[in-house]
């Protein structure tokens, strides 16, 4: 556990050296080699398409063992069960994207619901409880049977543990898929996004979002960690979902898109400008944050990690 916290060195993985995992091209450099916690992290800005992307990038295998063991005692300091405020917060997230799915994606009557990566399950739980058929599934095994356990005796729904992968879900079983911030965890997201459009019917909705890179106020290596092995900026994210097969049916923002089935007659073009796109991230992110700057700025931060760490026993 201790390797995900010292400063300066490196996470515990080997990884392997790719092209960018969303167009393909060779033309990428690093443009970090350092990550907020201040340990070292490769990060790759894509000359293509724009994408940050850690290089070298963990491999399935090593992913899988993170989010089985690692990841939620390591990114939320939450060890075995989620912690309350994270759960609150979710429980307000589920809310505000369950209205969003009626709103924007027309999600009425109860229909199939998939949530990709469903954490701790609260927005697969507030979908079954508007009578929707709603399964997740999940990886992180703590989190998924947390997950299940909460939806109790409800027979129509289900969370399974399991990485997308392990999923051997019908093709169109799926009215609607979420797959809110999960795609930047992933280290092969475009045979995640054509996956999503097996599972999804024909006239079915991918609710899609991620972090915005632009988003960040300070941008610099401060903004990159080992769990986000991707990070998209508005128009790459369109170019993958145009790529894997949807058109656009609404956009909140630039990284959280309702998309269709490209040949939907709902569906709209998905427009983008990649150019323009690694022009802004490399101009943004190349001088980025000083070490010296980062460290005053998270000093408070670093200091309750370590004291919490230390407290678990770990
Ligand atoms: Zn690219």
């Amino acid at each position: 556990m201790l390797h995900y916290f010292l400063p300066f060195t490196g996470y515990p993985y080997e990884g392997a050296e790719i092209d960018c995992p969303v167009c393909g091209s060779a033309d990428h450099a690093r443009i970090a080699h350092l990550d907020r916690r201040i340990k070292r992290l490769s990060t790759h800005l894509c000359h293509h398409c724009g994408l940050f992307f850690t290089n070298p990038m963990p491999t399935e295998a090593e992913l899988e063992r993170y989010y089985a063991e690692t990841y939620r005692a390591e990114y939320q300091l939450a060890f075995i069960r989620p912690r309350k405020t994270h759960q609150n917060k979710k429980w307000r997230e589920a809310e505000r994207r369950a209205a969003r799915l009626k709103d924007a994606a027309g999600l009425d009557a109860p229909g199939r619901t998939l949530d990709f990566g469903c954490g701790s399950g609260e927005l697969v739980y507030h979908l079954a409880g508007l009578g929707h058929e709603a399964r997740g599934f999940e990886p992180g095994a703590d989190y998924g049977s947390f997950a299940q356990s909460r939806l109790g005796d409800e027979t129509k729904s289900s969370v399974h543990v399991g990485s997308w992968r392990e999923m051997t879900f019908a093709p169109g079983s799926f009215d609607v898929i979420t797959f809110l911030h999960v795609l930047e965890h992933l280290n092969d997201p475009m045979a995640a996004l054509k996956k999503c459009h097996e599972w999804l019917a024909d006239d079915g909705v991918l609710y899609l979002e991620t972090p915005n890179m632009q988003d960040y106020k300070i941008k610099g290596f401060d903004c990159f960690h080992f769990a986000h092995v991707l990070g998209f900026s508005g128009s790459n994210l369109k170019y993958a979902a145009k790529e894997a097969g949807f058109a656009l049916l609404h956009e909140d923002w630039g990284t959280s898109l309702f998309l269709v089935k490209s040949g939907d007659p709902r569906g709209k073009p998905l427009d983008y400008d990649l150019a323009a796109t690694v022009e802004k991230n490399r101009a943004d992110y190349q001088e980025g944050v000083t070490p010296l700057a980062y460290a005053k700025k998270h000093l408070k931060r670093i200091r309750r990690l370590v004291g919490e760490e230390v407290k678990q026993g770990r």
